[in-house]
C-alpha cells in the first residue's frame, strides 16, 4: 500500500504527485512519416528551446521540480538545454531516441534505440538514467516484454503504460505498481486519468488535461491525494508554444495534438500553482511494494 497523506490535515512534506514532460519537438509524432519522417527533423523548424525554457520558467516560479522524460534525438543537439533541466533540479529520464512506437519495434531494436537515448543523456552530462517513458504511451499487451529489456538495462521505473483503451488498456492499474518481469521488478507508473462523460478519459494529460478546467483537475487530484494516492501529469514543451507549426494529420493525431492550445500555458500554471507537485522519484518513496 502506498502511505497516506494527512486527510483534512497539512499535507506531508515531500510531493503528493508527479509532474513529468516529456521533451521533444513538435514533430516528434508517433506513426507519420512524409514530411515528419525521422529523415527529415534536422530540416523542420526547431522550437524546442523557447518552449521549454518557457516550461522551465513556469515550473520554476510554482516552486515545481519534475521529471523531465528526453528524446535522445534532443539531447544528443541540445545539450545546453539538457543542462538547463538538471541545473534547474529537474530528474531527467529517456524517452527514447527515435520517439518510436515500442509495440512497432522488435527486441533488438527497442534495445539498440534504448541505449542511444542513455549514451546522449551521458554525453550531455546526465550520469544515471534510471526512469524511462515510451513514446506514445507504447508498453502494452503487445510490447510488455519491453519492461524486462528495461530492467536489464538497469531502469527501475517505467511511466509508459495508460490505463486507457485507446493507447493502453482499461485493465491496467491506476496507481503505481510493481510489475514483476524475468530480470526482476519495476515500479510501473501511470499518467492520471478520470471517469467522465461514461468513458476514461486523459485527465493527467493531452486532450483530457488542455480541455478541463484548473479547478477540475485539482479537485480531482485532491480527491485521489485524499485516498492515499498520486497523481501523475504529463505535458510537452510543444503545447506552450504560442504559435505551432502547423502540419496535416490524421484527425485522431490532429486532435492530440492541436486540441484547445490556447490559453494552456495559463491553466497550466494554475494547476502547478494549486497542487503539490515532485519528480517521480518523490512519489516513488511511497510506493506501494507490490500489486
Ligand atoms: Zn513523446
Amino acid at each position: 500500500m502506498s502511505s497516506r497523506g494527512s486527510p483534512g490535515g497539512p499535507g506531508p512534506a515531500h510531493a503528493d504527485n508527479a509532474f513529468t514532460v516529456d521533451l521533444e519537438e513538435w514533430f516528434h509524432v508517433c506513426g507519420v512519416g512524409g514530411a515528419l519522417a525521422f529523415e527529415r527533423w534536422d530540416e523542420l523548424p526547431a522550437r524546442v528551446v523557447p518552449t521549454t525554457r518557457s516550461l522551465l520558467d513556469l515550473l520554476d516560479r510554482a516552486g515545481v521540480r519534475a521529471t523531465f522524460f528526453v528524446v535522445g534525438w534532443i539531447a544528443e543537439r541540445y545539450p545546453r538545454l539538457v543542462q538547463a533541466v538538471r541545473d534547474a533540479g529537474h530528474e531527467i529520464g529517456s524517452h527514447g531516441y527515435r520517439h518510436q512506437r515500442i509495440y512497432e519495434l522488435d527486441g533488438a531494436a527497442f534495445r539498440s534505440d534504448l541505449r542511444a537515448s542513455i549514451g546522449a543523456l551521458n554525453a550531455a552530462g546526465v550520469a544515471a538514467v534510471r526512469c524511462f517513458r515510451a513514446p506514445e504511451w507504447s508498453v502494452n499487451d503487445r510490447s510488455l516484454w519491453a519492461l524486462d529489456t528495461l530492467v536489464e538495462e538497469g531502469f527501475t521505473v517505467d511511466a509508459s503504460m495508460a490505463p486507457l483503451k485507446m493507447v493502453g488498456s482499461l485493465r491496467y492499474p491506476r496507481h503505481p505498481h510493481i510489475r514483476r518481469t524475468g530480470a526482476g521488478p519495476i515500479l510501473e507508473v501511470p499518467p492520471l486519468v478520470a471517469d467522465r462523460f461514461g468513458q476514461v478519459i486523459p485527465l493527467g494529460w493531452g486532450w483530457g488535461l488542455r480541455m478541463s478546467s484548473p479547478r477540475r483537475v485539482l479537485l480531482a487530484i485532491d480527491r485521489l491525494n485524499r485516498s492515499g494516492r498520486p497523481a501523475v501529469l504529463a505535458v510537452h514543451p510543444w503545447e506552450l508554444d504560442p504559435d505551432p507549426p502547423r502540419v496535416r494529420l490524421p484527425a485522431g493525431l490532429r486532435f492530440a495534438h492541436y486540441f484547445r492550445l490556447a490559453g494552456f500555458a495559463d491553466r497550466l500554471r494554475a494547476i502547478v500553482s494549486g497542487g503539490r507537485f515532485g519528480p517521480i522519484s518523490e512519489i516513488a518513496k511511497t510506493a506501494p511494494a507490490s500489486m
